[in-house]
């Protein structure tokens, strides 16, 4: 069994409804348990000319995990449940319905071409670190040390999204 950190994110379709059901199908899945859910965060979409405003914003929330599906079979589950979400891929960082990466997955380091260890982005977006904080206060980003103090250093670009605990959707 490794824990593993999952990050979801959503900005096309029924939001809340994508997060929840991907929860639910994580969980479902052989091997793998979600052992705790962040609340949900919501954040204007970032494209690589920067902050759009103009797109549909995001809703983020970070699950914990125990895995018995090494690294790269858990990603071929959470791709395949993307694309049952109905996520089509587009241009770089397009909106979708539902995106799941693995953040950390134990204290594995990889760099492969389908998977790098830990998510070499998340440490420096809010829309993560803050969600992953409530999910744990105690989290570590392997070469980047304590998220806590990765928040205090990123500026207030999400918000709270008012919804009823996700961990339900994996208990009901
Ligand atoms: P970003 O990685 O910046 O969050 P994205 O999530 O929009 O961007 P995708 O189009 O969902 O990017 O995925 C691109 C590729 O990233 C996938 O084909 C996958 O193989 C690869 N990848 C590498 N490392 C990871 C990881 N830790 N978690 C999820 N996917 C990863
Ligand atoms: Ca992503
Ligand atoms: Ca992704």
């Amino acid at each position: 069994m490794s824990p593993a950190v999952i990050a979801l994110g959503s900005n096309l379709g029924d939001r809340e409804a994508n997060l929840r059901h991907a929860l639910r199908a994580m969980d479902a899945l052989d091997g793998v348990m979600v052992t705790a859910a962040s609340g949900i965060v919501e954040s204007h979409a970032v494209k690589p000319e920067g902050v759009d405003a103009a797109a549909p914003s995001y809703l983020n929330a970070v699950a914990l995990v125990q895995s018995e599906l090494p690294a790269e079979r858990l990603l071929d589950e959470l791709n395949r449940i993307e694309v049952e979400s109905g996520r089509v891929r587009e241009e770089r960082w397009g909106d979708r319905t539902l995106d799941l990466d693995i953040v950390t997955f134990g204290v594995l380091s990889a760099d492969t071409e389908r998977l790098t260890l830990p998510h070499p982005r998340a440490w420096q977006r809010p829309f993560v670190i803050v969600p992953w904080l409530q999910a744990d206060p105690d989290a570590t980003i392997l070469g980047r040390g304590r998220i806590d103090a990765l928040e205090a250093a990123t500026s207030s670009e999400v918000w709270a999204f008012d919804a009823a605990p996700l961990m339900e959707a994996v208990h009901s």
